[in-house]
């Protein structure tokens, strides 16, 4: 396989970027007299930079990135949403595609996901084409969205009968007309297709791991983070062996870390020990205003811009795209 596409991207210098370096104050307009004053600068600053900022090379071919820990509550859908929101905010186009029938990415992202809703369902279990079943994100531009309805709480059940039951997704992401080459699917291909996993290893979560390259696992920087993580790497190591020789765990990101806590930096520490180079250098802080966006049909990116919850998801996201494809 081509290896490190896009590694050699121009500097792209991000809002995060832009607070972790010390601003120039005491010019004539700022005040350098409260804390609070200078981190209002600080917000505005990156706020401004977040919208002048140029965008990263776009992947040779499509990258099928597979968002699943079996674990409940570790941020699988969160980082979905907002990692697919900052990569369009860099220039990419995004498909997200909703495999909990939670529907919990569908909410984030805005988008209808009430029972009779063109959906996953229609694409995996009845081979709906995926195009007809994709929707435009309307909060975010170059974001499209396949979303989930509770139907796919049956699939699970109804999927055991089908023919090549583990392969469904596979099939029909690869048939989708905006997903491949350059060549193949031209200028309006998808750059990233990011899959939102349920908290289970059933059919669902292995139709995933089927139709991706490229697998991402949060992991909540909290005690027992690490637990679980065996049997979701048997599982990786078998759908390798026998049914997608292609897939790679290429990225870990660590969610929810609590930088007063000496629990979650000895957490993220295990972490890399174990995974090394695959593990983000970016961790996702736990932040009030990451878990409030979703209520308002948004993502924090756009809910709340210059929050360190949306930097750090946009630097994660920057980090992912210059990181280009692994090596196989
Ligand atoms: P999963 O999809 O793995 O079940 P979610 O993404 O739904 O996990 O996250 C579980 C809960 O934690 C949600 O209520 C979400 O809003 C919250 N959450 C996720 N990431 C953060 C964060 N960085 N800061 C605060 N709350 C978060
Ligand atoms: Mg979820």
């Amino acid at each position: 396989m081509v290896s490190r596409e896009t590694s050699s991207v121009f500097d792209v210098r991000t809002a995060a970027d832009v607070v972790a370096t010390k601003l120039p104050l005491g010019d004539d307009n700022s005040d350098e007299t409260t804390p609070l004053a200078r981190e209002a600068e600080v917000t505005v600053r990156a706020r401004f930079d977040a919208r002048t900022r140029p965008t990263l090379a776009r992947p040779e071919h499509t990258r099928v990135m597979v968002v699943a820990n079996q674990k409940g509550g570790v941020g699988k859908t969160t980082s979905t949403v907002n990692l697919a929101a900052a990569l369009a905010q860099l220039g990419q186009r995004v498909l997200v595609i909703d495999l909990d029938p939670q529907g919990n990415a569908s909410t984030a992202l805005g988008v209808e996901h009430r029972r009779g809703t063109p959906s996953t369902y229609d694409a995996v279990v009845d081979g709906t084409s995926l195009e007809e079943v994709t929707t435009r994100c309307p909060e975010v531009d170059d974001l499209w969205v396949v979303p989930a309805t509770i139907d796919l709480a049956g699939a699970e059940i109804e999927l055991v009968s089908v023919v090549a039951r583990e392969s469904r997704l596979q099939k029909a992401i690869a048939a989708h007309p905006r997903v491949g080459t350059a060549e193949e699917a031209g200028e309006e291909r998808f750059d990233y297709v990011l899959v939102d996993c349920p908290p289970s290893l059933g059919l669902l979560t292995l139709n995933a791991l089927v139709a991706g390259e490229e697998m991402l696992i949060p992991i909540q920087a909290e005690y027992y983070a690490l637990e679980g993580l065996g049997m979701l790497l048997e599982t990786v190591d078998m759908v390798k062996a026998h049914l997608n020789p292609r897939l790679v765990v290429s990225t870990i990101l660590v969610t929810m870390y609590d930088a007063r806590t000496r629990l979650a930096s000895g957490v993220a520490d295990e972490v890399r020990e174990h995974f090394g180079d695959q593990v983000l250098k970016t961790t996702i802080p736990r932040s009030v205003r990451v878990s409030e966006a979703p209520s308002y049909g948004q993502t924090v990116m756009s809910y709340d811009p210059g929050s360190p919850g949306a930097l750090c998801y946009l630097e994660a996201a920057r980090e992912i795209a210059t990181k280009g494809v692994p090596i196989r």
